[in-house]
């Protein structure tokens, strides 16, 4: 599972764990997902429309969901800093944060 690119969705990582253990339950598997990703291990992104996909990939980088094919694609850019900063500025304590652009992917738009 590990440099998977694919972002899957709790169901889609059932179907495979369920490959390796048949009687695993999908509550097993989103208890599991909601451990790691409390541990920082996994990234949660929340959809806004649908089941919430899964990154093996921890480290800062942005999703653009294509309205389509529903592809979560990694977006690679540099981290907006000055959003955190001026959130700190005001008092918060940014624990970590999510970028998420919606609409079509270039696959798509052609
Ligand atoms: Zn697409
Ligand atoms: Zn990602």
């Amino acid at each position: 599972m590990q440099g998977d690119r694919s972002h899957p969705t709790a169901e889609a990582i059932y179907l495979r764990v369920k490959n390796q253990i048949p009687h695993i339950s999908l509550g097993t598997i989103y208890r599991n997902l909601k451990v790691l990703a409390e541990q920082g291990l996994i990234l949660e992104i929340p959809v806004a429309d649908g089941p919430a996909r899964y990154d093996f990939r921890t480290d800062n980088h942005y999703h653009f969901i294509c309205d389509k094919c529903g592809h979560a694609h990694d977006i690679e850019m540099p981290l907006p800093t000055s959003l955190t900063q001026s959130l700190q500025r005001s008092g918060y304590a940014v624990r970590t944060q999510q970028i998420l652009f919606y609409g079509l992917c270039p696959n798509c738009k052609s």
